[in-house]
């Protein structure tokens, strides 16, 4: 079936051959606008159909459909309008000269280009599809490069009468019909590929009253400036969303449309996540700052965006459209400036997270951040034995925001690597200056997140980093929680061994509220088990009797026990009753920063050594 493949695998001179005119010898490249041209494909079998859609895409054509079904052709071509259909002469079930006669004469559709190929040689054929108004014929197989040309060519001349049919006149973007065309595409495409695509529907704050105040003609200008901007945005979005590493061209099929009135679309065929929508809704908003200058008055125009995902907020084009319209409504509602996504809930989350996802990356570039010490201190004797360094954000607007809050944030962002790094040097760091103030610090527990130690070479890096400030390796403790020691034990245990073998303290956090296998628990070289101060927390039997089997456990296994949370006499206490070895809590201290601890270990407060 060689001959049947619908190009010639050369794309030299075709075989028979004249010399090739020079100028067709180079690539043969589309203008812009025809690459985004909807072609359709039917030809007389799936692979062929299959074959030629490769190639047209290759050629960079964004929009093809290709089927080898007479019937869904049809289907199709109703509703997608394409601008070019490329058909078999001879289909399963009827001839690609019936499908031409059909489609010219049909009032709606006679206007679209269709190129006929063929492996019969009939010239009688030929000239009757060509009667019939095809505008072209070729013979199978055909060569590449002329079938690039004779696309083109049939193109040049559909695009200009449907860019007439399918642009919104006023300010030349697309008009709704030709959004729905696309936003259709942008469906099935989501549904086949598994990707989730974004409407944004954009309304022009308090328009009528520009109207009625400047009139028509200064509303008129004001909608096609704001189109301007639209477009400027989204030409960026493009550039910055992460598009231009899409899988295929398909993918980068953004669209913007005027769908009614002063009432504006984009679509987003690709996102990575919902909140990419919002940075590109924001990155819309922010565009309106600079006031637009409307018949000598510089008027100041916000608009309001409501934004619908799909497949979450529908599967038609209807739906999406509705909820995106929705969303915008209730922007509306709420003032002016604003966008909205469909979901409330989705709403409020993806703002807030994306505030705090930014900010953490300048609050790290800003240094925010700072660390207090909470002092652990000796059941029996009340001794001072150590600290835990704790992370404190200064965040320039909202005040201090607890770690509890941004540290899991962190770790999603990939920016708990830093941080981490940062909290180890200065807790380092302060040590090394305490020391060089003849302080003789007691041991500093630093917390160390699942991440980092899942991070290659993590041990090492602590190791620099304590050679560097030149302290000694037994002057800090990392706390780790039993979730982080247990995601990947084995590994969990070699890296322990090497920061235990250079005399860094292990410590396991929040001991209880995970899940540990007691067979790993022997094999991790710890120096301490810290209980969760839930169990201290809740006075019930069952916390107590936990409590309990805790402290002997980690003693049966030769480890010192800490008990965190202590805020009351009652319970250092019943620490006291069970030989628990050092507690932390608001009874002793809250974390107080490094001077404030630099006190208590000068007054009374003795230390270790
Ligand atoms: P954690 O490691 O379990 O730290 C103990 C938390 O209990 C601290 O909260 C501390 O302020 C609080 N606390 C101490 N004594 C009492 C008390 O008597 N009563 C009550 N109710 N709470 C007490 P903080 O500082 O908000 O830290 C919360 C969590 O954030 C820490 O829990 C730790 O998981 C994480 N975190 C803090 N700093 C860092 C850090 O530098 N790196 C990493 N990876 N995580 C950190
Ligand atoms: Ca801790
Ligand atoms: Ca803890």
């Amino acid at each position: 079936m060689a001959n049947d493949h619908p190009l010639e695998e050369s794309v030299t001179a075709p075989a028979g051959g004249t010399a090739a005119a020079p100028s067709a010898s180079g690539p043969i490249t589309a203008a812009p606008a025809a690459l985004g041209a909807n072609v359709m494909v039917l030809l007389d079998d799936e692979v062929n159909a299959g074959l030629l859609r490769d190639s047209l895409q290759g050629m960079g054509y964004r929009n093809v459909n290709a089927t080898e079904d007479p019937a869904l052709a049809r289907q199709s071509i109703l509703r997608d309008r394409p601008d070019l259909l490329l058909v078999d002469a001879t289909l399963p079930t009827e001839s690609g000269i019936d499908m031409l006669a059909w489609i010219k004469s049909d009032s709606a559709l006679k206007d679209t280009p269709v190129i006929v190929l063929s492996s019969s040689m009939s010239i009688t054929q030929k000239l009757s599809a060509l009667e019939l108004g095809a505008s072209d014929y070729l013979f199978k197989p055909v060569d590449a490069r002329e079938l690039a040309l004779r696309m083109r060519n049939a193109l040049a001349v559909s695009l200009r009468s449907a860019g007439e049919r399918q642009a919104d006149a006023l300010t030349g973007l697309d008009n709704r019909q030709r959004f729905s065309t696309v936003l259709d595409w942008a469906i099935t495409y989501s549904r086949r590929m598994g990707v989730v695509g974004a409407v944004l529907q954009i309304g022009v704050d308090r328009f009528a009253q520009v109207n009625e105040a400047l009139g028509q003609a200064a509303g008129d200008r004001l909608l096609q400036e704001f189109a301007r901007r639209l477009m400027e945005c989204v030409r960026e979005t493009d550039m910055v969303s992460g598009l231009e590493g899409a899988a295929n061209k398909a993918e980068r099929g953004l669209s913007l449309s005027r769908i009614g009135g002063d009432e504006f679309t984009v679509l987003l065929p690709v996102v990575q996540r919902a909140e990419e929508t919002a940075l590109v809704a924001m990155r819309i908003r922010a565009s309106m700052i600079r006031p637009f200058n409307i018949s000598g008055n510089d008027l100041i125009v916000t608009c309001c965006i409501g934004i619908a995902v799909f497949p979450n907020d529908g599967t038609t084009r209807d739906v999406i459209l509705g909820n995106a319209g929705i969303a915008m409504s209730h922007a509306k509602q709420q003032g002016r400036d604003r966008h909205e996504f469909y979901g409330r809930e989705m709403n409020n989350r993806s703002l807030a997270r994306l505030a705090l996802e930014r900010d953490l990356r300048l609050g790290i570039e800003r240094n925010e951040f700072s660390l207090v010490y909470q002092p652990k201190v000796g059941v029996k004797a009340g001794r001072l034995m150590g600290a835990e360094s704790l992370l404190r954000w200064h965040h320039p607007e909202r005040g201090l925001i607890s770690p509890v809050e941004f540290i899991p944030v962190a770790e999603e962002m990939d920016l708990i690597s830093p941080l981490g790094d940062w909290v180890l040097r200065t807790a380092c760091h302060q040590i090394s200056q305490w020391h060089s103030q003849g302080i003789a610090a007691p041991r500093i527990s630093v917390n160390v997140s699942a991440r980092q130690l899942q991070e290659p070479g993590f041990e090492k890096k602590v190791i620099r980093t304590l050679e560097e400030m030149q302290i000694k390796r037994d002057s800090i403790v990392l706390e780790l929680t039993e979730s982080a020691l247990m995601k990947d034990p084995d590994h969990t245990v070699f890296i322990l061994k090497a920061l235990r073998e250079a005399g860094i303290g292990i410590s396991i956090d929040d001991f209880g509220t995970g899940y540990s296998s007691l067979a790993y628990l022997r094999r991790f070289p710890l120096d301490e088990l810290k209980i969760d101060r839930s169990f201290l927390m809740e006075s019930t039997e069952d916390s107590a009797a936990i409590a309990t089997a805790i402290i002997a456990l980690g003693h049966s296994l030769r480890l010192k026990v800490v008990a965190e949370g202590v805020e009351h006499e009652h319970q250092l206490e019943f620490l006291r009753a069970r030989n628990c070895d050092e507690y932390q809590g608001f009874l002793y201290s809250k974390p107080v920063p490094a001077k404030a601890f630099e006190m208590l270990m000068r007054s009374g407060a003795q230390s270790r050594k």
